[in-house]
């Protein structure tokens, strides 16, 4: 694939603890700007559903708030590249990479295939203690193709129209297997563990990270990212 056959121009990086919203924003910015997001989160969960041999691996890497295979995970991001390279301008990967070996990966296949995209790195940064508790309040849309995020805080926009029912599909919502206190506490572990060791990898590179405090209403964080994008033009 060359560069005339392909739109996509920029390649959006989100890195953030579990909970910092990253998921919420993505999902703004597909339906504003029709960008593509690839969740590996949702991927992931969308497998164990399915009850796919892949799904049967990762089971009790997912309940139990551990990553999956660096090699496994990268492959079900390259094939995505290859569906989707030619659907949108920019893409939001969503929790991948999460390791310096899955940034390398992703960065291999980057070089070979979409070198004359732009990649922008975006850091959420936000207290543990506020996202423990935005995931013990989170419901999720239990159709593994929505998986729309809810919350019952009080004051939050992300409140269901109806009780515990998806605004967008009607499905019903329930807790996702992680985000109970244990997982919760081993998915921040595991975050602050890859985190420093990703960003000064993409420093290495060349990338500077972007930081975004997400310990603010939706809106707010919006409007900043508008804000960053439209500095970097697609
Ligand atoms: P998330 O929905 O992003 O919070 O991810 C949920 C779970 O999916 C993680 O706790 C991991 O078990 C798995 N997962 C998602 N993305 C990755 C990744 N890039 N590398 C390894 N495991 C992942």
């Amino acid at each position: 694939m060359n560069q005339q056959q392909c739109r996509l121009k920029t390649i959006y990086i989100f890195i953030g603890p579990p909970g910092s919203g990253k998921g919420t924003l993505s999902n703004l910015c597909t339906s504003h700007f029709g960008w593509e997001t690839l969740s590996t989160g949702n991927l992931c969960r969308k497998h164990i559903i399915e009850q796919t041999e892949i799904g049967k691996q990762i089971d009790f890497a997912l309940k139990s708030g551990k990553l999956v295979s660096d090699s496994l995970i990268t492959c079900l991001v390259e094939e995505w590249f290859e569906q989707i390279s030619n659907k949108a301008d920019a893409v939001i990967l969503d929790g991948y990479p999460r390791t310096v070996a899955q940034a390398e990966a992703l960065q291999n296949c980057l070089n070979t295939k979409f070198s004359w995209a732009n990649i922008k790195i975006v850091r959420f940064s936000v207290e543990d203690e506020v996202v423990a508790n935005r995931l013990g309040n989170r419901y999720t849309c239990t159709n593994k193709d929505c998986q729309a995020v809810y919350s019952l805080a009080k004051g939050s926009n992300l409140v269901p129209k109806r009780a515990a029912v998806c605004d967008y599909c009607s499905s019903v919502l329930g807790k996702r297997a992680d985000d109970d206190m244990k997982a919760i506490q081993e998915r921040l572990i595991v975050y602050h563990k890859h985190a420093g060791d990703l960003i000064s990898f993409y420093g290495t590179q060349g990338y500077k990270a972007i930081e975004f405090n997400v310990d603010k209403n939706l809106d707010a964080v919006f409007t900043e990212f508008k804000q960053f994008a439209c500095l970097h033009s697609l």
